[in-house]
């Protein structure tokens, strides 16, 4: 990771590889042909003039902080499997409290964000569970105080994949069948 990222150039050339994998495409018009500002990072689309930098349209643009230090963000928050806490974040970026809780913030809607926009592919498995805690009276379904959580896992080489769940009010087609189209 340090070696990897260590310097504000190697983080952008990374993030441009992911936002044009296959070279620069012009948001507006959808042209693939540029002249690059360098200076300033940006590329100006030889079709409509318009310009565009790397980071537009990503979580990073108009922050104050370095993408070095959004980068290491994120890999602190992914190491510590999202449970870091914002002063021990402030210091190991070096910025303040209150940046390190917004950075946080705006990782975790990003990620949750990202959770929601992914489509399950594959062969899938889907299933439903209660979940709650040990309670006296009728077992199974339509057990008191429990929730109806529908499951969908994808199946790969024998191996569970990504996950879905979502708790819903009751296990009826209606409900399965919403989840099934969302995932
Ligand atoms: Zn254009």
């Amino acid at each position: 990771m340090a070696k990897q990222f260590s310097t504000e150039d190697d983080c952008l050339k990374h993030l441009q590889q992911m936002k044009w994998p296959n070279g620069f495409i012009s948001p507006d018009c959808g042209n693939n042909h540029s002249y690059e500002i360098t200076s300033r990072h940006l590329y100006e689309c030889t079709q409509c003039k318009k310009q565009t930098s790397v980071m537009s349209g990503t979580l990073f643009h108009g922050s104050k902080i370095t993408l070095n230090q959004w980068f290491w963000a994120i890999y602190f928050l992914g190491s510590d499997k999202g449970s870091i806490s914002a002063l021990r974040l402030s210091k190991l970026i070096e910025v303040n409290w209150r940046t390190a809780r917004l950075i946080l913030k705006k990782l975790r809607t990003a990620m949750g964000h990202r959770d929601s926009l992914y489509q399950l592919s594959g062969t899938i498995e889907l299933d439903d569970a209660l979940v709650g805690g040990r309670q006296k009276g009728k077992r199974g379904r339509g057990a008191a105080g429990k929730k109806n959580v529908l499951i969908a896992c994808e199946s790969k080489d024998k191996k569970a994949g990504f996950i879905a769940m979502a708790v819903v009010d009751s296990i009826c087609h209606f409900s399965v069948n919403e989840f099934v189209k969302k995932h």
